[in-house]
């Protein structure tokens, strides 16, 4: 077994060099415990925000879909497929009664039957990316139909897909993403109404023009001064989803104070920050609400899959540099 091992603190954009690659001896199974084996890693921008939070050296946290290769536990028989935090690591040993010890608070799911889609999208839409989207939609911002909702990072997983379930609640969804290509995805494939991309766009003149009179709902993803600008063109008493702040994780220097404050107390917005383990107890459920609506062609999902254990690295500075679109995986 192998296990990815972070042993220099991010100083801008990860490197290899930051990371050790160590061998790991797994011992026998105990009564309930199963072994599995990777078979795809979850790439997610938190791998690179909040190590700073920790102490060194650090064991790489990360949701995977693995395989049950040998099994102590009857109800999860060798074949079946979990997915669990088992970080960085190319085998686990786990029982599947406890929470993980070095998890994140997401709970192991048993994969389902997810036929004639591809086993991994269990780690992206109907899992982590796809029910922080469902639920920081519809328990966070809560839009009724007409209103106009903006979506930032609205191309990668998080923000595809909760843009469209605001299309599925009735609402006008406006996304920011960071090439033309990304932007016709959203329109010509997702249904989105309207996209730009923030890096040529006039923001406050793309919003005017398409959104004359505000914005009801903002799911933020990236944080900085995108999210300032949209929030100059938010109405007053509008309603902020605070997913993450993806502009800012390669900082060197943290940033100290937020430019946000005055626009927050100016429109009288309320933001909200959550975090998706909040739904811990409600991700089997969302699960299956998802594959029904994905089977129902209301959903549509794209991959970016990477490849190899010794791509993890390279993977992960690629969805920080934004070169994917949907959800970022390694396969083993
Ligand atoms: P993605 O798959 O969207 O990958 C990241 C994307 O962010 C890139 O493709 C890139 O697209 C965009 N991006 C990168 N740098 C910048 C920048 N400087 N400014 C604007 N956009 C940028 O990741 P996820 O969908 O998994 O995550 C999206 C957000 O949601 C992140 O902030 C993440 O931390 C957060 N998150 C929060 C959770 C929670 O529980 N609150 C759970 C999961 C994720 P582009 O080409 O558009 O720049």
């Amino acid at each position: 077994a192998k296990k990815y091992v972070l042993t220099k603190y991010y100083n801008g954009e990860p490197k290899e060099s930051d990371f050790e690659i160590v061998e790991e001896e797994l011992g026998e199974l105990k009564e309930n415990e199963i072994l599995v084996q990777a078979l795809y890693y979850s790439i997610d921008p938190y791998m690179r925000a909040h190590m700073h939070l920790h102490k060194l050296p650090l064991d790489m946290i990360g949701r995977q879909l693995a395989e049950v290769i040998d099994s102590r536990h009857d109800a999860y028989p060798i074949g079946c497929y979990v997915v669990d935090s088992f970080g960085w690591r190319t085998h686990t040993i786990t029982n599947p009664n406890i929470p993980y010890p070095k998890g994140d608070g997401l709970p192991l799911v048993r994969v389902p039957d997810v036929s004639p889609h591809p086993l991994s999208i269990s780690l992206g839409i109907l899992d982590a990316p796809g029910n922080t989207a469902h639920f920081g939609i519809t328990e966070i911002c809560e839009p009724k139909a007409g209103e106009t909702i903006v979506i930032t990072g609205a191309a990668g997983a998080v923000g595809s897909h909760a843009g469209q379930i605001a299309k599925i609640l009735g609402c006008k969804v406006i996304g920011f993403a960071g090439s033309a290509k990304k932007c016709e995805y959203l329109v010509n494939e997702l249904g989105f109404d309207h996209a730009f991309n923030y890096k040529t766009a006039d923001i406050i003149e793309a919003l005017k023009s398409v959104a004359p009179n505000g914005v009801d709902c903002y799911f933020d993803n990236v944080g900085g001064e995108l999210s300032y600008k949209i929030m100059r063109q938010m109405k007053s008493n509008g309603r902020v989803a605070v997913c993450g702040s993806i502009s800012t994780y390669n900082n060197v220097e943290p940033a100290k104070g937020s430019v946000l404050q005055p626009i927050i107390a100016y429109k009288q917005l309320t933001l909200k920050g959550f975090l998706v383990y909040r739904w811990a107890d409600r991700f089997e459920d969302c699960m299956n609400t998802t594959l029904k609506w994905v089977n129902e062609g209301k959903l549509k999902y794209k991959e970016e899959v990477y490849y190899g254990f010794e791509n993890m690295v390279k993977a992960l500075n690629s969805i920080l540099r934004g070169e994917n679109i949907g959800k970022a995986i390694v396969k083993a």
